[in-house]
This record gives structure tokens, sequence and C-alpha cells, in this order.
């Protein structure tokens, strides 16, 4: 009895919140050079007497709180007919608007984004760069919500490019089917240059935002490779488009993976000096591959996000350290390193772990789980007591490769691990891994147990016995 009061308790208020329930924004750019985007929130079909508004903490793939309010002013809540309703900040990043029973409700405010990263928002008068987490604030109750997003840009921009698909009326109206994809598909809107090509059906688009010393032939056929490579070990591509966002600047650097699209930012020059394009490249397939490693195929609590607060995982080192391992691989499977290249990187990676005395420290799920407060906050310090899993992540999948291949006397790889996960876990059942999931995983498709080298190398801090893995390597190329 109190199991079916309950259902019906959750189906009336799925009815009365999701059926109907949808946010509203308009995204204008009056004045781009004060670097403020002015935003416009409505939301409909409201139930009770208040409404919370929140902007969120964090952006997804960037394990910090970033405080995002922190960059928001001039909050105005009006009801339908433009009368001011009250208001009050509930929390550091909650808005608690009083709609007295009002069931619709419009909120201005502005944004303050003058920071280039692949993390947060941009604007000034050459372009805006938006990333959701960043500017659109959300309801808790109305998160799986649809939105309508419609941008007004300014009068010297021409061309918008994002995946939130576009309506059929017009590019500058977008729709999304609820605030993870809306806040997952990074906008750049301006006079971008726009390098598109075809894989399999699918338009890719390289979205270039200021000067580079490209080529725009070259860019295209060398992403082209990288797009294949990956699909190849996948077996199949998910998306109906893909937008590459890559931001030219005079130093700096970073990439951050979406479901759809990735966001990367490097040097103007980078595209004639061979050894820093190489590393661009391998930046590129790192952040293509996380379109199935990490968004799709995922720790069990990395979505649908909690945005609110860090959300914890163990798996950092699988789904980073395994990108990692791919992203140099990739590119030497695309062709662009030589065999004596990629080894090179991989002994680098190497002395980079044997040079670290903090991997005696702490072991690669704890490196995951405090990434929050450790590896996005080093210090003096860092060295001495913490382990990258990005860098100790892609050693362990590479001691993985060359096991994989000598214990199944090379039927089996890595690339059979990637797959499987994929459509064995991923496409059947649609949510992330525990941590003995992946375990399971890892053990199923090798056919043997890594019950002691998880308790060793993963869980534990023991030194990785190089030479007898390498020795094991004798008969395979990587
Ligand atoms: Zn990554």
């Amino acid at each position: 009895m109190i199991r079916q009061s309950i259902a019906i308790i959750i189906i009336f208020i799925c009815l009365s919140v999701c059926s109907d329930a949808s946010i509203n924004y308009k995204v204008s750019f009056p004045n781009p050079a004060s670097h403020y985007i002015s935003m416009e929130l409505e939301v409909l079909d409201i139930t009770g007497d208040s409404i919370d508004l929140k902007m969120p903490v964090w952006i997804p793939g960037s394990y910090m709180v970033r405080e995002f309010a922190k960059n928001v002013e001039g909050f105005v809540p009006e009801n339908a007919n433009k009368q001011k309703l009250p208001f009050r900040k509930v929390d550091k990043n909650t808005w608690r608007i009083y709609n007295g029973g009002e069931k619709s409700v419009v909120v201005k405010y502005d944004v303050y984004a003058f920071e280039l990263s692949v993390r947060t928002s941009f604007v000034d008068m050459s372009h805006a760069y938006i990333n959701g987490t960043s500017v659109f604030m959300y309801t808790e109750a109305f998160k799986s919500a649809p939105s309508t997003v419609t941008f007004i840009p300014h009068k010297n921009w021409k061309l918008i490019s994002t995946g939130i698909p576009a309506s059929d009326s017009s590019a500058w109206i977008r729709n999304a089917p609820d605030y993870d994809q809306l806040a997952d598909c990074p906008i750049v809107i301006g006079n971008q240059d726009i390098i598109s090509f075809d894989y399999k059906g699918i338009p890719h688009h390289i979205v270039m935002i200021g000067n580079g010393n490209y080529n725009r032939d070259t860019v295209r056929n060398d992403f082209y490779k990288i797009v294949d490579v990956c699909t190849q070990i996948f077996g199949v591509n998910p998306n109906k488009d893909y937008h590459f966002f890559i931001h030219h600047t005079n130093s700096g650097g970073g990439g951050l993976e979406h479901m759809n699209s990735s966001s990367m930012i490097t040097s103007r020059n980078v595209y004639a000096n061979p050894t820093a394009y190489k590393g661009f490249l391998s930046l590129i397939a790192h952040e293509y591959f996380h379109l199935w490693n990490v968004k799709r195929i995922r720790p069990l609590e990395l979505g649908p996000f909690n945005y609110n607060e860090e959300v914890y995982t163990n798996q950092l080192w699988f789904f980073e350290g395994f990108t990692s391992f791919y992203d140099d691989y990739i590119v030497y499977k695309s062709g662009f390193y030589s065999r004596k290249e990629y080894l090179d990187i991989v002994f680098g990676n190497v002395k980079t772990l044997l040079n670290t005395p903090g991997d005696t420290i702490q072991s690669l799920t704890e490196s995951s789980f405090d990434a929050w407060i450790k590896y996005y906050r080093r210090n003096e310090n860092s060295n001495n007591a913490t382990v990258s899993y990005y860098t100790k992540g892609g050693l362990i999948a590479m001691l993985l490769q060359i096991d994989f291949l000598a214990h199944t006397n090379g039927q089996k790889s890595l690339d059979d691990l990637m797959h499987y996960l994929y459509h064995e876990h991923y496409l059947k059942l649609n949510r992330g891994l525990t941590d003995e999931e992946l375990v399971a995983a890892i053990e199923t498709v090798a056919g043997k147990s890594y019950k002691d080298f998880m308790s060793q190398y993963v869980t534990g801090v023991q030194p990785i016995p190089y030479a007898s893995f390498l020795e094991k390597s004798r008969n395979f190329i990587c």
C-alpha cells in the first residue's frame, strides 16, 4: 500500500512537473567589449510557491569546484506581467524566487565572461565562447525538461557553432532535450573559420577561432585520420554531427571532452612545428576518444550530473589514464609518429613516474577520488605526495595491453576491452560502471584474473616491475 502510494505520488509529480515543464533562455551580447553576457530565463508550468534557480559549481570533465555563481550579477525575477518578484540567496549558488503560486517566472541576470579556458566562458568584440555550466542556470525539478535557447548575436557576428540541435526555423534558436545536453555543448558565436568534412555520413566541423598558421586541407585530412582510427576501435560512431572547437592563443593549452564536441586551446603557431603539431594531434585524439570513453562508457557516478557539489569516483585512472594511453597510440596508428617517436613518448612517461615519489604514497584510486583537492590543486609538495592518474593510468593501460597480447597469444588487446565496454555495457545498460564491473570487464576480455594486479598497482602503491612486463612484449609490436 505504501509502495502504491509512493508510486502514485511519483507519477503525479512527474505529470505535474515533467509533462509540459520547460525552460526558455535568451542569450544576448549588447556590449561585448564589457565582457558581459545578458541572460533571460523563462520557467513555465511551475508548481508551488517558490522555485530555486542554481548555477553549477563545476563543469563535468574538470574535477574542481569553480564557483561559476561568482560571475552572476543583476539577478531580477519577474512575473508574466513584468512585476518584480521577491527572492533571496539561500546559499552561494542558489537563488530562491517567491513566485506566490504564479505558474511562470522570467529572470534576468548578467554573467561576466572574461576567462578564456576550455572550462569557462569568454566574450569580447571578436566572438563569444560559452560553456553552459558557467552561463545557464537550472532548477533541480526541471533538469530533465527540454529547453529552447534563442541567441541574439552582436551585429558584427555572422555564425553560430554548437552541438545543440538547431530549430527548424533558425540557426539562432536551439532546442536541448535536457539540461545535461544543454550544458555539455560549447557554443561559439562570431566569424569563425569552419573546416568541415564528412566521416561515413557524419558531418564533422573544425571550428577555428583566432588566427593560426594552419593549412585547411592538411588539418581536414589529418583530423579525418584520427576520427577513423578512433572509430575503428569501437566499431561504431554514435554522433549525428561533431564539432572540434579550437581556440588559437599565443600561449597556453588544454582540452575538454563533450558528447558530440570537444574544446581545445593551442598555440596559433603549432601547425608549423612538426613536434608540437603531433602533440596537438594527440590532444585531438584524446578528446575525441573521450566521446566513447567517459562520455558514454563512464563511471556510475558521472551522469546524470550533480552540478551542485563534487562528484567522486575512483575510476579516473581508467577513464583519463587509458584515454592518455590511447591518444599517443592513435597518433602513432594514424601514421604521424614513427615507432621510435612513439616509444620515446612511452619511455618518457615511465621516466616521469619513476621521478614521482608520490607514486609510493598515493594509489591510483585515491588519486582519482581526491582529484578535486589534490590533482587540481597542486602545491610545492604534490610531486612527493600524489601521483597523476593520467601518467600512471596510461602506463597501467600499456601494461594491460602487453599482458592481454601475451596471455592470448596476440588474439586480444585493449581495443577488445574498449569495444566490449561500449557494446556490452554502455549500449545494453545505458548507465555507468561500478568499480567492480570495470575490473570484471577487464578480466572477462583478457580471460584471467587481475585481482593481484589491481591490489598491487591500482588500489595499492607497489612499484611497477616494468622489466617483467616489457619482456613479455618482445613478440608483439605495440
Ligand atoms: Zn581527458
